[in-house]
């Protein structure tokens, strides 16, 4: 419980200042994911939508109501306030939540598992896996409740094909479960889905348009790859940076898959809903085939990573860096041997949402 306008304040700093915490161990990346904190039995204090945590300032640390989702102030709350609200109400004890886009976690939860089973140092553990629904919506709050009750016992939870949510009585708490949550779907996907893989973005050829010239990051950049680099500048008048992702993950999918279909929110909204990748069997020559659209985002290069786009640096590199999380889930999901794929009107009607709600592409995931 808050009293007074400044515990209130020194409340949003705190949430600041965890906000940054976990932005610095990678669990939560650019504007995605959300912290809240009680304030009372009405209301919570939540981050709010589409800002950069190290952006951050207090003022920018909504207050809302619990029962109708009404808030205080110009400043948006995040999108999945709805998800944070139900949690409070569900939960007596919970005084602070953290939703993430964690990389293992919400891989793990693309596996169609209603619950993964897995463990963390000797401690058996089972996490419970929220049911599909779209981003900010009713039903996806609906969805988190009905695992709350049906687990009890359970203070962190994934929502499918999407992050997860993580409570505790205090900060120490939710931060605590969402990195023992984290290192144990690691584990999972190490031990049961025979996936270990680093999760970032291995830079390999990079360019910019600088007064419509192409200019390479790397000098003796190899003529094959310049014109891949030109072919897109060329088909999209809309990019401006393209970032080369050979980490292991992008690598392994540009070995061995044909054509990638999202398996996470993220991937639809800055990537696209159907990503193919050449390949020797279907093509009639590999290296020349690529796959340039203008919804598709990540343009793969056989056994040679992808080429993620952006109007600039930022909005490329964010590409990369959910096209990883997505290869690893896509991996992860061949070798367990089974997956929940998002629809095509899920991926449909999300970017149509999202295009309407947020103008910068790299922020529009929640
Ligand atoms: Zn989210």
């Amino acid at each position: 419980m808050i009293t007074g306008s400044e515990e209130l304040l020194a409340a949003k700093k705190h949430i600041i200042e965890v906000a940054r915490e976990l932005h610095e161990v990678g669990l939560l990346v650019r504007t995605w994911g959300n912290i809240s904190q009680r304030v009372d039995e009405k209301s919570f204090i939540i981050t709010p939508s589409g800002i950069k945590y190290e952006d951050l300032t207090p003022d920018m640390i909504v207050k809302v109501n619990i029962d109708d989702l009404s808030h205080e102030g110009d400043v948006t709350p995040s999108s999945e306030k709805a998800v944070h609200a139900v949690c409070y109400k569900a939960r007596k004890n919970v005084e602070f939540i953290v939703h993430t886009h964690q990389v293992y976690a919400s891989c793990a939860g693309t596996l169609g598992l209603k619950k993964i089973s897995t463990y963390f140092d000797d401690e058996d553990v089972i996490i419970p896996v929220a049911p599909y629904a779209l981003p900010g919506t009713k039903k996806l709050a609906d969805n988190v409740l009905a695992t709350l009750k049906k687990y009890p016992d359970s203070n962190a939870l994934i929502m499918a094909n999407h992050g997860t949510v993580c409570l505790g009585r205090n900060s120490k708490e939710a931060v605590f479960e969402a990195e023992k949550l984290e290192v144990s779907c690691h584990n999972f996907l190490v031990d049961v889905c025979k996936t270990d893989m680093n999760h970032g973005v291995e830079v390999g050829y990079n360019s910019h348009l600088e007064n419509g010239e192409i200019v390479y990051d790397i000098k003796d950049t190899p003529q094959r790859v310049k014109d891949i680099h030109s072919a897109i500048y060329a088909k999209r008048p809309d990019v401006k940076y393209i970032v080369h992702n050979k980490s292991e993950a992008v690598m392994m999918v540009s070995r061995r898959a044909n054509h990638m279909r999202p398996l996470l929110d993220d991937f639809a909204q800055l990537i696209g809903y159907s990503i193919r990748v050449p390949s020797n069997e279907h093509g009639k020559d590999g290296q020349n085939y690529h796959n340039i659209k203008r919804n598709v985002n990540a343009i793969f290069s056989l056994n040679d990573g992808a080429y993620c786009v952006g109007k600039d640096e930022e909005d490329a590199m964010a590409v990369a860096i959910v096209l990883d999380k997505g290869c690893i889930a896509h991996t992860a999901v061949m070798r367990h041997g089974e997956g929940h794929y998002l629809s095509l009107w899920e991926c449909y009607l999300m970017n149509r949402h999202y295009r309407k709600s947020y103008g910068k592409l790299a922020d529009k995931v929640r």
